[in-house]
């Protein structure tokens, strides 16, 4: 089965909103093997959006929309819904009762206004909405399942969970089998190019490469009509070539964080760990903390913004500052040693750059970061020049300092 979504709302076609109901149900969809080919965000307008639905019903098997159910002249969907299928619009008195006691039961009279939502598409199934007043509607027109849902994504969600377990999900006469791998510290361009000739040779599965700052997700999902088998086998062989050509880079599989993974591993290790920072202004501490047990194995850190601090805080020493400079290999050692020092922890882990847009000099330009990873049996200091904006740099940094920590884990082995 293959889906297209349309998010309806024009004030998701401004700079303000986004449509986030799609990644949601896009994500739902596949974990049923349910492939979304397509997506559309559509104003409100009732020439566009029948055009939208009508098309979206031609090409594929579900349409899944969002948004416009609501009371107003705006909500324009179930008409537009209608149009397009060329059915009726029917009134329920007893969905108009239904809001109403929503209402009651909130303290206010229903306005008049909502009895608009109570029209219902001629042979449609109307889903219940337990978190607001607008109701869902769900479509069969035999080539094609069309399904209606309210835009806020607290009253979307349940009711798309519900109708994609009772009435979705027994209908995809697919089986299917995914694996993720996840990558560091390697670019989109490098991961693909080593890995497509691998991906390309596999029609019957379906590829997704996620980037995200030093961070690459490879999706795999293997299709099958006849049994989960036929799904499972190739995929599985393919996941293993990409595990074995992408060895340096890989961390993990499943979908799992790099803090996370990092983390875990300390735990397994019984390693501790404290952090330095200057340019991510805690960031690092905060991706670490953001595990829940992090604290089984993060001691803290320090933020030492000024030079000032990290002479006091971390015993960086002046003449250090002097000769190289703040943003340097030197003085990432030391700081990486001082919290080390500090804390008593196993590692310390430094990082101090220049984020931007300003700052830069000659020799020391706009993104070049110093990290360094400080324990009794490793010392390593890297350095790169991270070419981005400045929210770049800093996420950037942190998880090139987390890549540290797994060479470190790594070398343990
Ligand atoms: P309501 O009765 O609440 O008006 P509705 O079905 O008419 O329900 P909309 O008016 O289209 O929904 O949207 C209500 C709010 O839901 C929007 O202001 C927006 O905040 C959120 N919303 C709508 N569509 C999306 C979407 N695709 N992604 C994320 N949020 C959305």
């Amino acid at each position: 089965m293959r889906a297209i979504f349309i998010a309806v709302g024009s004030e998701l076609l401004d700079r303000d909103k986004m449509d986030t109901n799609s990644l949601y149900v896009a994500g739902k969809l596949h974990e049923k093997g349910i492939l979304m080919d397509m997506k559309m965000v559509v104003g409100d307008s009732m020439e566009e959006l029948t055009w939208a639905i009508k098309n979206a019903c031609k090409r594929t098997q579900l349409v899944v929309i969002t948004g416009g159910l609501g009371p107003t002249e705006d909500d324009l969907t179930r008409e537009a819904t209608a149009n397009a299928l060329r059915k009726e619009l029917i009134f329920h008195e007893e969905i108009v009762d239904k809001i109403r006691l929503v209402f009651k039961k909130r303290g206010y009279e229903m306005p008049e206004i909502n009895t608009r939502q109570a029209f219902v598409i001629e042979g449609a199934e109307v889903l219940p909405n337990y978190v607001g007043s607008a109701p869902g509607q769900y479509i069969d027109i035999d080539s094609c399942k069309v399904l209606l849902l309210p835009g806020p994504p607290r009253e979307m969600r349940p009711m798309f969970d519900k109708t994609l377990e009772e009435k979705i999900a027994p209908l995809s006469n697919y089986f299917h089998y995914t694996r993720s791998l996840q990558l560091v510290e390697i670019s989109e361009s490098l991961a693909d190019e080593m890995m497509a000739e691998l991906y390309t040779k596999c029609k019957s599965i379906r590829t997704t490469i996620l980037a995200s700052p030093g961070i690459i997700s490879v999706h795999l999902m293997g299709r099958s009509r006849k049994s989960l088998e036929e799904a499972q086998e190739p995929t599985d062989q393919l996941a293993e070539q990409i595990k074995e050509r992408m060895k340096d880079y890989l961390f993990a599989e499943g979908d799992i964080s790099f803090e996370a993974y990092i983390v875990e591993e300390l735990k397994r290790r019984g390693v501790t760990v404290s952090v330095a920072e200057s340019c991510t202004g805690g960031g690092l501490g905060s991706r670490i903390t953001s595990i829940p047990g992090s604290s089984e194995v993060f001691l803290g850190g320090v933020v030492a913004y000024s030079d000032q601090l990290k002479k006091k805080l971390l015993g960086v020493r002046e003449e250090t500052l002097e000769k190289y400079g703040a943003v340097s290999s030197e003085t990432a050692r030391e700081m990486a040693d001082g919290i080390r020092r500090m804390t008593g922890s196993d590692i310390g882990v430094s990082i101090t750059g220049i984020a931007g847009p300003g700052g830069g000099a000659l020799g020391k330009p706009v993104g070049l970061v110093h990290m360094h990873i400080s324990s009794e049996k490793l010392n390593k200091g890297r350095y790169t020049i991270f070419l981005g904006d400045r929210d770049y740099v800093r996420i950037r940094s942190q998880i090139f300092s987390l890549n540290l920590i797994r060479e470190y884990v790594m070398q343990d082995a």
